[in-house]
């Protein structure tokens, strides 16, 4: 039986708002509940957007509410040679291209191909699927417009991805509500997403890239984190099938709602873990605040069986 390990994995890019504690806390109640370990991962490749402070406020933030984890963090700006090797492997094996068109060449380009974008298909995030003019490059073309320093992301030829894993992919989804056991499988749909970005523009690699790798570097054997990125697990596991990695367990959680109905966001300062503070909350305020009491689930008994 391997040892349960989880991960809280934020982006300092913002401050933390209840939702975020949710998770980590869930975190950390599943791997108390099975002995697992419980890491910090930083994922701070946006170099622009995420800061050493805002970083240093999410970790006090994660203090104050009690969510304890083993140290080191894992900053993914230190590992960027680690991710453009694992870059390198689908440049090798021919799985990925470069991707010239900006967003707004991805319309203008739709709209010569398909005559607008309204009919085009989007990914479930709302983007347009991306042309395929640049997987059909020549490569003499294509040395050119590298040579001439035009700028370029890697994208995943998701059609020879898919046929060089052959069999399809799924993943198993806990669920609160069921036994463990009784995990559902959920048959993954990669093509949903057309060519994903594996490398931006400038950075040599994508939240994808870098969360299957992390997790698989860091033995994560349970993934659990917000519904918002369940569609992106069959990415996911697409890359985890190239890569040779055994898929961990996943469990996504609902979202925290704003009164509105709306996904608590990052910008928004009512529900900032910061705010609530300042206003007076205490750690076990907001524990009561976002509900984290297993009550009509079958409580520690289900957290028990959470070994693989
Ligand atoms: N860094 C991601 C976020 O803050 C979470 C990634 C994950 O848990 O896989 O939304």
């Amino acid at each position: 039986m391997t040892d349960p390990v989880f991960r809280f994995a934020p982006s300092p890019n913002g401050h933390l708002h209840l939702g975020h504690a949710y998770s980590a806390l869930l975190n950390q109640r599943m791997a108390d509940a099975c002995g697992g370990r419980l890491l910090l991962r930083m994922e701070d490749i946006d170099r622009e957007r995420c800061t050493p402070a805002l970083e240093q406020s999410m970790q006090e933030d994660l203090h104050w509410i009690g969510f304890e984890w083993e140290k080191p963090v894992r900053r993914q700006s230190e590992h960027f040679s680690v991710y453009e090797e694992a870059l390198d492997r689908l440049i090798g094996l021919e799985l990925v291209y470069p991707a010239f068109l900006s967003r707004g060449g991805i319309r203008r380009e739709i709209g010569h191909i398909a005559g607008g974008v309204d009919n085009w298909p989007r990914d479930p995030d709302g983007a347009l699927l991306y042309p395929h003019t640049d997987r059909q490059l020549p490569a003499r073309e294509r040395d050119r417009r590298i040579a001439q320093g035009q700028p370029f992301s890697w994208r995943l030829n998701m059609d020879r991805a898919l046929n060089h894993i052959s069999a399809p992919l799924s993943w198993r989804e806990i669920s609160l509500d069921s036994p463990i056991e009784e995990a559902a499988m959920v048959e993954a749909a990669p093509q949903v997403w057309g060519d994903v970005i594996i490398a931006r523009k400038d950075i040599p690699t994508s939240y994808h890239l870098s969360v299957v790798i992390d997790d698989a570097l860091q033995g994560i054997t349970h993934v659990v984190r917000g519904k918002d990125l369940f569609h992106a697990t069959s990415v996911h596991r697409l890359l985890q099938q190239i890569f040779d990695i055994e898929p961990p367990l996943y469990h996504h959680h609902s979202l925290l709602l704003d009164k509105d109905g709306k996904k608590l966001s990052k910008s928004r300062k009512d529900t900032s873990l910061r705010s609530l503070r300042e206003d007076g909350a205490t750690p076990a305020e907001i524990k009561a605040m976002v509900g984290l009491s297993f009550e009509g689930h079958n409580g520690d008994e289900w957290f028990d069986k959470l070994r693989r």
